[in-house]
């Protein structure tokens, strides 16, 4: 479906291709046995392979195969038997070996595709291939007037995403990020922690008037955040559209991205092709994979946060709100579906989980920390459906739950809680309520007939909480009426 809504670039229509580096979550490295731990003292976790000696061998991390392999599968991409590792040869003092291993022409993925969703209808955007590669490690610059390297990070594994240039706005290119990021994941190849630079993209971007062939393109470094992705490419397409409309041209370039300006910079200029000099490493074989294995991973494959979402939703009936809050971390989801699956009621769970739990959740990479337990918020539930508490009594009680493994049960009856459903008890407070109130009586009398909310508003007041509160409000009808 054409939108109707029309382009912000006028007649320029923005052609975009991501891609993007996420980090392979292993204890070790792309080719050596060093510890891919994020935070360590500088060049801590360094060997003679990461640090590039000569004479040091490469040997392959199954690992890493393994997480590539299930990233392909969850992509739909076609997984290759057999792939190749290459040099792809530049000098930078982040790579000790002066050049970086990684696939070329048989990479380990190719095809597949990922739905992206901006409110005009699902659209499939394909993916060219996923190829495995090693990151290079950090220079740090300015230290006591130095740049120093540290090499911790050098040889850590990743995979390349690489979409078809087929995303057409800075929204659909950040749904597409924020749709990977989440299916990485889910599927446990990837930490998403994008501070820590596990997860970021390259924005390739050029505008054409519809119907010509693709401009020339841009190609945005290193973005690790999602606002900034939808931002840096906005800003590059009317940086492009300036130009053009000015009668120049485009010049094929790599820029970075300022996020505090707002504006990207130029980093370098590729109109001269650049030249890899890319050979099959000699050190190590042809990556070969049965077909087995690779049944075997599918098979493996847990259940894709789409899926999930269409689940949660046919089986609990959620709001699509609490579909998105629910699903946002894989610890997240299976804290619902635990409690949901105990409780047997899962819009009020997720309820709980959502207005309670969620504030002291910690999440970090792939863990989360609860304060409390999904058995604490099924029995809470239960409490307040059987009647045997109020809401109002949950939300009070629940601040006692936290970091103890209290039954909400036990608690109940240690407190003495209950609730208040002796009619005669509740109809004498509500008499007086209605008399010390004669204006707003007067106002239910004379049709305002939604103040009746402000009446069982003060009787929860004086109880607590703890009043029955369909009995309040039938009283409260019964007594205005009269
Ligand atoms: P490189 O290796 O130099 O980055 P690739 O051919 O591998 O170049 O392309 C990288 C990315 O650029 C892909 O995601 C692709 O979709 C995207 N791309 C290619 N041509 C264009 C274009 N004209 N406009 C926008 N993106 C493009
Ligand atoms: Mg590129
Ligand atoms: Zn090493």
């Amino acid at each position: 479906m054409k939108s109707l809504v029309p382009s912000p670039y006028g007649q320029w229509e923005p052609v975009i291709g991501l891609e993007v580096h996420a980090q392979l979550h292993t204890l070790t490295k792309a080719f050596c046995g060093c510890e891919t731990s994020f935070g360590a003292p500088p060049n801590t976790h360094v060997c003679p392979v990461c640090l590039g000696l000569p004479g040091a061998l490469p040997v392959l991390n199954a690992e890493a195969v393994a997480l590539a392999v299930s990233a392909g599968l969850a992509l739909g991409c076609k997984v290759h038997e057999t792939s190749v590792f290459a040099r792809k040869h530049y000098f930078y003092p982040d790579s000790p070996k002066g050049y970086q291993l990684t696939q070329f022409d048989r990479p380990i993925a190719t095809g597949g595709g990922l739905e992206v969703d901006v409110g005009e209808g699902a659209r499939r955007i394909g993916l060219t291939r996923i190829h495995m590669e090693e990151d290079a490690g950090k220079n740090v610059h300015g230290v006591g007037g130095f740049s120093l390297v540290d090499l911790n990070r050098a040889g850590t594994p990743l995979i390349e995403i690489v979409s078809e240039p087929e995303l057409r706005s800075p929204a659909e290119a950040r749904d597409y990020l924020e749709k990977l990021h989440e299916l990485v994941m889910f599927i446990g190849v990837n930490d998403g922690n994008l501070e820590q630079g596990s997860f970021r993209c390259d924005a390739n971007v050029s505008v054409r008037k519809s119907g010509e062939p693709f401009g020339v393109r841009v190609e945005l470094k290193n973005i690790n955040s999602f606002r900034f992705v939808e931002d840096a490419i906005d800003g590059e397409i009317r940086r492009q559209v300036r130009m053009l409309e000015r009668g120049e041209r485009v010049r094929l370039q790599t820029r970075g991205y300022n996020a505090e300006k707002r504006e990207s910079y130029l980093l370098r200029d590729k109109e001269a092709e650049d030249e890899y000099r890319y050979f099959s490493d000699p050190d190590l074989p042809p990556l070969v994979l049965d077909a087995a294995f690779i049944a075997e991973r599918a098979a493996r494959l847990p259940e894709l946060p789409v899926a999930k979402r269409a689940r949660f939703q046919a089986e609990f009936g959620l709001s699509e709100g609490a579909l998105r809050v629910l699903t946002s971390h894989p610890r997240i989801a299976e804290f619902f579906e635990q409690a949901a699956l105990v409780s047997g009621r899962g819009v009020r769970v997720a309820n709980i989980i959502q207005t309670e739990v969620l504030r002291d959740t910690v999440t970090a990479g792939l863990e989360a920390t609860f304060p409390v337990s999904p058995n604490q918020v099924a029995e809470l539930v239960d409490l307040v459906e059987s009647g045997a508490i109020s809401g109002k009594q949950a939300k009070v009680l629940y601040p006692d739950l936290i970091g103890k493994e209290v039954s909400p049960r036990a608690l109940v009856e240690t407190l003495g809680l209950k609730v208040l459903d002796d009619a005669e008890t509740l109809q004498n407070l509500a008499l007086e309520i209605v008399r010390a109130n004669p204006r707003q009586a007067e106002q239910y009398r004379s049709g305002k007939t939604g103040i009746l909310g402000f009446f069982v508003g003060q009787l929860m007041k004086v109880t607590g909480g703890s009043a029955d509160p369909k009995l309040a409000s039938d009283l409260f009808e019964q007594e205005l009426r009269k």
